[in-house]
């Protein structure tokens, strides 16, 4: 038998400072290294157990490891996973089937990010705009709101107003205007002959689980309608089930012309995006306009559509009007002078800490030797975003100690 070098088992610390030394500084983890994961559990390289609170930003809504979506893509490994758009596959037509059915569309162009997706509404909106609306070459406007996230690319951080995100990438693209957000009166003033659009998280994620005023999306679609020019919702992080409600649009009964969804539409397990719309809006685009190599690809289908149909029967997004009732009711019951304020809908919160009882950093750290995960947002808010699986008990046990750290 030949030798073999006995199985390497590496420490947190060890993980840690190698990707410290071969990974670029892009990011500021807590420093947990997991590997491995269940449910509303993960467990890290050291054997601890968390609870997780974060849900990868929701791209696990349904918990990690959900055996239906491990399935699904179990059985899709086995017969083809890439043919590119070359080819036909046979997971695409009932995924866009599917999809558009389950958001009362028309038609979808899969991508594979979330940034790929709002990339794909910018183009959308623009062509749009010169072919359908008249607006002459190379003019249109895309309005946008103060402290928007919507991804990370060259086009996407032009109209982002956080200078972490911005500095030293310019020169940036033109053609968009930032209003603040939930405020209609400025939507209806920024817009003039050249805009093809607004572009609008229906509640701001990284923002810190910004609720924008009650029947603000219906002005929007109001004013969207009446100044013909497109209303295109980001849901990547807001949507599937997130807020109690497949879309958090739904709220207000109120219906974009374009939804952007990425995150949990990969069910946790890989980067699947899309647009979807109708099909007079998605017709601007021709063969060689636009595409995506593992766009639309079969693995990615075979798990979205498993993803599609979790969602058709409303169980996480009922888990998500009921428990986050529960977690709202919990969180508004805390009188502490560190909570400042608590925001957000379903299971979906942002606490924030005022900077006299220091960052919510620092709130992350103690909740984490408390046993939970979660992530700071804009130095004094804490959010919670946890696996739409989650059921009572572990909620409360979140809670508990949620109540603990925060009234120390
Ligand atoms: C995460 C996110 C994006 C970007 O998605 P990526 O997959 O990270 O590119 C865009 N918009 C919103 C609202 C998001 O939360």
């Amino acid at each position: 038998m030949n030798a073999q070098a006995p199985p390497i088992e590496m420490t947190g610390k060890q993980h840690i400072d190698m990707v410290e030394t071969f990974a670029a500084p892009n990011y500021h983890p807590l420093p947990i290294v997991v590997s491995k994961a269940n449910g509303v559990w993960v467990e890290d390289a050291d054997g601890h157990k968390y609870m997780d609170m974060l849900a990868a930003y929701s791209a696990v809504n349904f918990g990690h490891g959900h055996e239906g979506i491990l399935n699904a893509a179990r059985e899709q490994l086995e017969k083809v996973t890439l043919t590119s758009r070359a080819f036909h596959n046979d997971q695409l037509g009932p995924f866009a089937h599917e999809l558009a059915e389950l958001c009362g569309m028309e038609a979808i162009l899969p991508m594979n990010t979330g940034a790929e997706g709002v990339e794909t509404a910018i183009k959308t909106a623009r062509r749009w705009g010169y072919t359908k609306k008249g607006v002459p070459a190379d003019t249109a406007k895309i309005i946008v709101c103060h402290n928007n996230f919507h991804g990370r690319t060259t086009t996407i951080v032009s109209f982002s107003n956080d200078p972490d995100c911005r500095e030293n990438f310019g020169p940036f693209t033109p053609g968009f205007e930032s209003i603040p957000y939930g405020d209609i009166d400025a939507l209806r003033n920024a817009i003039d002959d050249h805009t093809v659009a607004f572009l609008v998280e229906p509640i701001q994620g990284e923002a810190g689980i910004i609720v924008p005023p009650e029947g603000f999306l219906t002005q929007v679609r109001e004013v969207c309608t009446e100044k013909n020019i497109l209303f295109i919702a980001d849901e990547i992080q807001s949507g599937l089930g997130r807020t109690g409600h497949t879309f958090a649009c739904d709220h207000e009964n109120v219906k974009p012309d374009i939804y952007i969804l990425g995150k949990a539409l990969g069910g946790g397990v890989m980067p699947v995006s899309a647009i979807v719309s109708s099909r007079e809006i998605l017709s601007v685009f021709t063969p060689g306009s636009h595409g995506s190599t593992f766009g639309g690809n079969p693995l990615a289908c075979a798990i979205a559509r498993k993803v599609v149909e979790i969602l058709k029967t409303d169980c996480y997004q009922k888990n998500s009007r009921d428990l986050g009732e529960h977690m709202f009711n919990r969180l508004n019951a805390i009188k502490s002078k560190h909570v400042e304020d608590v925001h957000g809908r379903g299971l979906w919160a942002g606490i924030d800490v005022p900077k006299s009882s220091g960052t919510a950093r620092d709130f992350c750290y103690k909740l984490r030797e408390e046993g939970i995960l979660c992530k700071d947002t804009h130095e004094q808010c804490i959010r919670i975003a946890p696996p739409l699986s989650i059921n009572k008990e572990e909620l409360d046990w979140a809670m508990d100690r949620f109540e603990k750290v925060l009234s120390e």
